[in-house]
C-alpha cells in the first residue's frame, strides 16, 4: 500500500513576511498523508525551521547537477542537504520550457540527487499540442526512458514522480481522473517492466491545477498516490484541504 504524498510547489512565490503567515497557519493543521513544501532556495532555512515538528518536509525546486564548484548561480545538492533540504523537484515543465533543461540534464539532475540521498520528484508530461497530436503516452515514455537510463527504479522509487500535463498547470484546467490514471498506469506499466516490486512502491503524483474541489477524485484514482500542487499550495488552508483529501 502506498502512502499518499502531496508536495507544495510555491514557485518564484513568497517573503518572509508571506512564509511567516503561512507557517503559522500550517501549525494547526494536521494532515493525513506525507507532505513536502518545496519552497524557493533563499526561504529554505526559514521554511525548514517553521516546518520542524509539524510532520512535512523540505523540499527545493531545482539543484545543479554538478558538484560545488565555479557554477556561478547554481545551488548544489550538498547545500540543499545542508540547510534541512529531503526532496527535490526536478524536471518541472516550467524549467524544461523557459531554462532548456532536456531529458538527459533531468536525469542527470535526478541521478545527482539520488546519489546525495536527497528524494528528487521527477516531473513528466506533455504539451497541448502533443496531446492533440495523440503523441501523450509516447512523450512520456521518452522521459521516462531519459530518467530510467540514468536512475535505477528502485532508486526512483526512493523519490516520486510527478505526472503534469503542461497544458494543466496553473491553467486552471485539469486533466480528467480518467485521463490522469491512463497515464499514471502507462508510466507505473513502464517502470514495471524495468523492476514489477519497485514499480509497485513507486509514488507517482498527479500536477496541474488540484483545488480542493476536484482533489478527492484525482488522488481516488488506482494510480494517483498523491499530488504536486503549485498556485493552490500558496494558501495554507486550500492546501490542507488538498491533504485532506488524500486521506
Ligand atoms: C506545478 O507548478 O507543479 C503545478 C501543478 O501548478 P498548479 O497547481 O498551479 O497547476
Amino acid at each position: 500500500m502506498r502512502r499518499k504524498l502531496v508536495a507544495a510547489n510555491w514557485k518564484m512565490n513568497g517573503s518572509s513576511a508571506a512564509n511567516a503567515q503561512w507557517l503559522a497557519a500550517w501549525r494547526d493543521v494536521s494532515a493525513p498523508c506525507d507532505v513536502v513544501v518545496c519552497a524557493p532556495f533563499v526561504y529554505l532555512p526559514q521554511v525548514g525551521a517553521g516546518l520542524a515538528g509539524s510532520g512535512a518536509e523540505l523540499g527545493a525546486q531545482n539543484l545543479s547537477a554538478q558538484a560545488p564548484g565555479a557554477y556561478t548561480g547554481e545551488v548544489a545538492g550538498e547545500m540543499l542537504s545542508d540547510v534541512g533540504c529531503r526532496w527535490v523537484i526536478v524536471g518541472h515543465s516550467e524549467r524544461r520550457a523557459l531554462y532548456g533543461e532536456t531529458n538527459e540534464l533531468v536525469a542527470g539532475k535526478a541521478a545527482r540527487a539520488i546519489a546525495l540521498g536527497l528524494k528528487p520528484i521527477a516531473c513528466v508530461g506533455e504539451t497541448l499540442t502533443e496531446r492533440d497530436a495523440g503523441r501523450t503516452l509516447e512523450v512520456v515514455a521518452a522521459q521516462m526512458a531519459a530518467l530510467l537510463a540514468q536512475c535505477p527504479v528502485e532508486q526512483l522509487a526512493f523519490g516520486a514522480l510527478a505526472y503534469e500535463p503542461v497544458w494543466a498547470i496553473g491553467t486552471g484546467r485539469t486533466a480528467t481522473p480518467a485521463q490522469a490514471q491512463e497515464v499514471h498506469a502507462a508510466i507505473r506499466e513502464q517502470l514495471a517492466r524495468a523492476d514489477a516490486q519497485a514499480a509497485q512502491r513507486t509514488r507517482i503524483l498527479y500536477g496541474g491545477s488540484v483545488k480542493p474541489g476536484n482533489a478527492r477524485e484525482l488522488f481516488a484514482q488506482p494510480d494517483i498516490d498523491g499530488g504536486l500542487i503549485g498556485g493552490a499550495s500558496l494558501v495554507a488552508a486550500e492546501f490542507a484541504a488538498i491533504c485532506a483529501a488524500a486521506s
